[in-house]
């Protein structure tokens, strides 16, 4: 088997917390260290904060690689990488741009979005994947004798917040970066009215809360329990304008890590459980075999549309 490279992603100087959640994945498919790859721009902080995760750190520094353009990455880790390389990547918009393509430079195997590592036999990494929505898991064996990509849903393996590695840092070269696709500018999202990624307490609705006049029992709980508490919701709620873009919780909304996430009427899809970082997951919903129920900390099988106001009562009284 190849060595395995964690690929780990950074935005304004930080690094992104799935870095500590693939140093355990890696860990998972082999027990030799992983090195770490990171690529950008003016980024030895970055480097420096992998190498406390990570025992070796490669780091590709070139004014090329400012934005991560998926095509320019690609060919400084293809201009890099060992042909029979297993790398890890967070699956992420980015990781679907750039993970495939790099497979089929490097000639070998691809598996996106893996939520699970069976076990490794010989040659042959075994994961688990969903499918249909998170409604069934499917068992995949991924051949890695001629190396391997893999995308590693982030949230699935736990972090390693340690941060005691003490790694080596070196620079490599990018090599011809040269592409036909050029990055123009990032379009930051409009400044909503609340910030939901600060609240200790997210009253999250779904779908299931039915209609949007329905939406007063949760902003009732809020008021219950104060300011530690604010409403979010899933992605077809704001695609009914019931609630405004900035209270989306998930893959193309807000990343939450509140103590405590109430999931009312949400199904759990992964591109809503993506943007869950922490905290206690309380899923309320009236279908006993929702997905979310395998994910959650507590689950409760009730109708939002009860439970809801009886549970404000409950707090008004206490
Ligand atoms: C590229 C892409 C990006 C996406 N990004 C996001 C994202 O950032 N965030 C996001 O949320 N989604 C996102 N989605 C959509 C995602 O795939 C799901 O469609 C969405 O999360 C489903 O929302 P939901 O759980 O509220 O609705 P549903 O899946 O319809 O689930 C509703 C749930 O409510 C339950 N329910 C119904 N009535 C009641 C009741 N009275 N009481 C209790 N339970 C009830 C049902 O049993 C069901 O489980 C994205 C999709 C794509 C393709």
């Amino acid at each position: 088997m190849g060595q395995v490279y964690a690929y780990l992603g950074h935005n304004d100087g930080t690094l992104d917390d799935s870095a500590m959640e693939l140093i355990n994945a890696a860990k998972a498919i082999s027990d030799a260290p992983a090195t770490a790859i990171v690529t950008g721009s003016g980024i030895d902080a970055v480097a420096d904060a992998a190498a406390a995760i990570f025992p070796e750190v490669i780091k590709i520094d070139n004014d090329a690689l400012a934005y991560p353009n998926a095509e320019v990455v690609r060919k400084a880790l293809v201009n890099n990488l060992p042909a029979d390389a297993i790398v890890l990547f967070a699956h992420s918009t980015f990781s679907m741009d750039c993970a495939p393509g790099l497979s089929i430079k490097l000639g070998g195997a691809f598996v996106s979005d893996i939520v699970g590592i069976d076990a490794v036999e010989g040659d042959t990494l075994k994961v688990v994947r969903q499918e249909f929505g998170g409604e069934v898991s499917t068992h995949v064996d991924v051949d890695m004798s001629a190396g391997a990509v893999v995308a590693v849903r982030p949230g699935i393996f736990a972090p390693d917040e340690t941060k005691a590695a003490g790694g080596n840092v070196t620079a490599a070269d990018a090599g011809d970066v040269a592409v036909n696709r050029t990055f123009i500018e990032i379009v930051e999202p409009e400044a909503g009215d609340v910030d939901i990624t600060k609240a200790d307490v997210l009253i999250s609705i779904g779908r299931g809360i039915e209609d949007e006049d329905n939406l007063e029992i949760a902003t009732d709980l809020k008021e219950a329990l104060g300011k530690a508490a604010e409403v979010s919701c899933s992605r077809p709620i704001v695609d009914a304008k019931w609630l405004e873009g900035s209270r989306q919780v998930g893959t193309s909304g807000c990343t939450v890590k509140p103590k405590v996430y109430l999931a009312c009427g949400i199904s759990g899809s992964f591109q809503h459980m993506g943007g869950i970082k922490g905290g206690v997951v309380v899923a309320i919903n009236k279908n006993e075999n929702a997905p979310i129920f395998q994910v959650a900390d507590y689950g409760i099988v009730e109708d939002i549309l009860d439970f809801l106001p009886e549970l404000t009562e409950k707090i008004e009284e206490l």
